[in-house]
């Protein structure tokens, strides 16, 4: 089996979680696409997960409330090995990249980092990752009767439903975890999430101030129900967190549509959006690199086009 981690917030399933689905159908991999889902009081996300997978396996236990590394690896080797699974994969976030390869170890398996595509022959697994400032693209390839992958959030297209996956609980045995997470605080936003927005608005150095950063891409984001994204330029000057940077070392998003103003479009950049369904560009330099990636470009100035454009998404 391919055995998948959901990964999920709040009862919801993750946008990585379908992911990774498509990434599992994708691979050639054998064996029926398998969602482990951990946790307590997930019978929801459970649910959800049905449509995207061939089997569910539940683990809804009081110890597994909160993400903890030593649990999760710990319950995730125990079913990969259960289960046989021929590929385990775990979503490249901060936490699942955390976990992973302690499941490899467990496993004694090879382990594959950040995929941002997955093809296999015979019992090896091959994985495109990005290196050198994702100027470059690697293959890495990994031979074995189960290997462990990481896939990078916003590298594949969301599965659609398609399945109808019978459930199963599962019975694990949990080893007492040595640390213990103590506290979250989690940042209240009324806005969608950039890894789950289907709109992204994305502002760069060019759009001047973070008066102007609230007033135009908080304005239009707001105005059309998007997501906010910004540069690293954007994020260095401390105009916004770094939770919002896309890019090479930040997010990797793949929404329907993402529009960038005032963004140059440098290739750390585009690494991180470039496959975006349409990308629409607002930049006041027509040569500008973002519209060599733009399927809509406006070269003009940020101050007189995006206040108009606010206006009439109001109406
Ligand atoms: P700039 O490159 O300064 O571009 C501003 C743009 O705004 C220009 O094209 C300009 O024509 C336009 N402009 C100016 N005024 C106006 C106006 N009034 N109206 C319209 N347009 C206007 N960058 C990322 O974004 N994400 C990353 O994850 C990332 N990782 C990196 C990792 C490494 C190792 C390195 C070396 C760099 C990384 N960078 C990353 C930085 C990247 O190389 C660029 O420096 C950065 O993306 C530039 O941000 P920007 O487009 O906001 O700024």
């Amino acid at each position: 089996m391919i055995l998948i981690v959901a990964e999920h917030a709040g009862g919801k399933l993750g946008k990585s979680t379908l992911e990774m689905v498509t990434a599992a159908r994708e691979s050639g991999r054998e064996g029926p696409i398998t969602l482990l889902v951990l946790g307590s009081g997930v019978a929801d996300v459970a649910n959800a997960g049905a449509a995207y997978a061939d089997q569910v396996l539940v683990a809804d236990l009081p110890e597994l409330a909160g993400y903890n590394a030593e649990l999760w690896a710990a319950a995730t080797a125990q079913i990969a090995q259960e289960g046989e699974a021929s590929t385990v994969m775990i979503g490249g976030s901060r936490s699942g990249r955390e976990y992973a390869p302690r499941v490899a170890v467990k496993l004694d398996a090879p382990y594959l980092e950040d995929a941002i595509r997955l093809t296999s022959n015979g019992t090896a697994l091959q994985a495109q990752r990005y290196t050198y400032l994702a100027r470059v693209t690697e293959t890495v390839e990994a031979e074995g009767p189960v290997i462990v992958v990481t896939v990078k959030p916003g590298s594949f297209a969301p599965a659609q439903a398609a399945a109808a996956g019978e459930q199963y609980d599962v019975e694990l045995t949990l080893p007492t975890p040595r640390v213990e997470v103590t506290g979250k605080s989690v940042e209240k936003s009324s806005r969608v999430a950039l890894t789950e927005a289907d709109v992204i608005v994305t502002g760069g150095r060019g759009v001047g101030s973070p008066e102007n950063f609230a007033s135009y891409v908080e304005g239009l984001a707001d105005a059309i129900g998007a997501g906010v994204g910004a540069t690293r330029a954007v994020v260095d000057a401390g105009w916004r967190p770094y939770a919002e940077q896309v890019g090479q070392t930040g997010k990797t998003v793949q929404p329907g549509a993402y529009i960038a103003l005032g963004v140059s479009g440098a290739v750390q950049h585009l690494s991180g959006m470039g496959k975006s369904k349409h990308i629409i560009a607002i930049n006041k330099d027509a040569e500008a690199p973002i519209f060599k990636v733009a399927d809509y470009g406006i070269v003009g100035d940020v101050n007189q086009i995006v206040p108009a454009l606010i206006e009439e998404a109001r109406k």
